[in-house]
């Protein structure tokens, strides 16, 4: 049931989480991926453009090559001799027809496919069909035909030759010796080939991009993860300091940011700081209140139940306040409040806690302190504050307190020993006030002292057990002995730790 439970909050934090990284993404990684898919096209479309251009150009740079090595080869004209219903084409004094050796070279060391139209028909050409026969006698467009006519130069087309074959030709005319334009040279590669040469020469365009979309995005969602990590964290903090938790721990990783989130993170911590202050202390004294002074002992009477660590309670009050008050006025009255608190933080000092239990009456807790040890610091505490003067408003004031002291017990609970102090605190006050009251009804001993003379025998009993140790000389050789190898031993461990750091 628990890990299902779990399962679920598991779940829905999860959802959470995806709609913020969602949101995110939706504005970081898919405007890079419709950038990158723009760098794509537009990268593939202009070496593609750039591409045909050079094919063409180079197309009719052979196609005059081939024009002008003809004429360099057989001068004179071309003529078409017809005879036995069969056509022959002559350059010169060369029958150009059925000898495909010079464009079969051609063809051969430049990959393009040549053809030598004479009027509109290929008279010798490399193109060839399925079955490996040549195109020959078959018939150019009569548009390009007439378009050739007309301008009289080099013309490009992307045409289909054959049964769906799509080329790159260029033609380049021919001329007879009188000027007439007479036929063409075709030159052409298949678009096929030219595709696979765009391929090629787009590929590294298609790689660098995807690979910086792919860092990019990788970046993106890393850097915004732990952006969002951070905000789930002082979200979570935010919301168990609402359910009155305010002890709570900020996530280190929030905290060592050194941007707005981390600082955002330490404004979040100092109101915490700010609203358990407001929370839990006193404004006047800064003391802790008696709400939560309560809840602190409770919280001692835990820990003392498991640690069994001793401790003490007291309670302390100004005597004769009241008058105080009247002779100096209200405001001189908290200037004596402040004094006193003040003192009594000291008195506590990171030993236990002091509280302002009501106007001027102070609840104390002593933690792992024992009764004799907590009694004398507070005999000490009432001599300085019977010394000492409060001066406001150009008055001096002078002032006892009296205190009624409870050795803690784990086992009773915390009104009880309240009560046992306030009514020892009620004694010391019906008793001549300014003085600590640990037993009522018996004479008060001097604390001090009582922890001098424990101080002493202590110190005593210390000494007995090591000379009846080191009366053993035998023992105390071991002992030595022992203590010597356990320096040899940290030493060496230490020597080793050294070398490995400068090594
Ligand atoms: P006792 O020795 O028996 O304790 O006498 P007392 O005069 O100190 O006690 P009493 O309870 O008669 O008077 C306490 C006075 O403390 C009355 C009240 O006006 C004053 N007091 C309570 N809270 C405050 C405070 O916040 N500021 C000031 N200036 N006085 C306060
Ligand atoms: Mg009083
Ligand atoms: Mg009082």
């Amino acid at each position: 049931m628990a890990t299902k439970n779990k399962k679920k909050k598991k779940k829905k934090n999860k959802q959470k989480f995806s709609k913020l990284q969602f949101a995110v993404l939706i504005r970081t990684v898919l405007p890079m991926l419709v950038m990158g898919v723009a760098i794509i096209v537009a990268g593939t479309m202009s070496a593609a453009a750039s591409l045909q251009q050079e094919v063409y150009r180079s197309l009719g740079a052979a196609g005059s090559a081939v024009a002008s090595s003809l004429d360099e080869m057989y001068p004179g004209d071309y003529q078409l001799i017809k005879g036995d219903g069969i056509a022959y084409l002559i350059k010169g004094r060369k029958e150009l027809t059925g000898d495909f050796s010079f464009i079969d070279r051609i063809a051969k060391d430049s990959g393009m496919e040549v053809s030598l139209i004479y009027g509109d028909g290929r008279f010798v050409t490399t193109l060839k069909d399925e079955n490996g026969d040549r195109y020959i006698g078959s018939g150019v467009h009569p548009n390009i035909v007439r378009e050739m006519s007309e301008k009289q130069k080099t013309l490009n087309y992307r045409s289909e030759i054959g049964r769906g074959q799509i080329f790159y030709v260029a033609y380049v005319p021919l001329y007879n010796s009188d000027g007439s334009q007479v036929g063409m040279i075709g030159t052409a590669v298949s678009e096929a080939m030219v595709r696979s040469e765009v391929t090629a020469a787009a590929r590294p365009i298609w790689i660098i991009t995807i690979l910086g979309m792919l860092v990019a995005s990788f970046i993106s969602i890393r850097y915004t993860n732990r952006i969002i990590s951070a905000i789930r964290s002082m979200h979570k903090f935010l919301s168990r300091m609402v359910m009155g938790r305010l002890n709570n721990e900020m996530d280190e990783s929030v905290l060592k940011r050194r941007d707005e989130i981390g600082a955002t993170g330490e404004s979040i911590v100092r109101m915490q700081n700010a609203v358990r202050v407001l929370v839990e202390c006193d404004p006047l004294t800064t003391l802790y209140n008696r709400r939560s002074g309560d809840a602190k002992l409770k919280a001692l009477l835990r820990k003392a139940a498991q640690t069994g660590a001793p401790f003490c309670v007291a309670l302390g009050d100004i005597d004769f306040f009241k008058k105080v008050n009247d002779t100096y006025g209200h405001d001189a009255g908290d200037a004596v409040l402040k004094f006193v608190s003040a003192a009594m933080k000291d008195l506590v000092n990171g030993r236990g806690f002091a509280v302002r239990w009501g106007g001027e009456e102070f609840f104390l807790v002593f933690e792992e302190m024992g009764l004799i040890e907590v009694a004398a610091a507070i005999e000490n505490f009432l001599e300085a504050i019977r010394a000492s003067v409060v001066h406001h408003g150009g008055q001096s004031i002078r002032f006892t307190m009296s205190v009624g002291l409870v050795e803690g017990d784990p086992t009773r609970d915390a009104q009880e020993m309240t009560k046992e102090a306030d009514e020892k605190l009620y004694y010391a006050k019906e008793h001549g006030r300014d003085q600590l009251v640990v037993t009522p009804g018996e004479e008060q001993p001097s604390y001090r002292d009582l922890l001098k003379q424990e101080q002493e025998s202590d110190r005593n009993e210390t000494l007995i057990t090591f000379s009846d140790e080191f009366l053993d000389s035998e023992n105390l050789m071991q002992l030595l002995s022992e203590n010597a190898l356990k320096e040899m031993e940290e030493q060496d461990g230490k020597d080793r730790k050294d070398g490995d750091e400068n090594g």
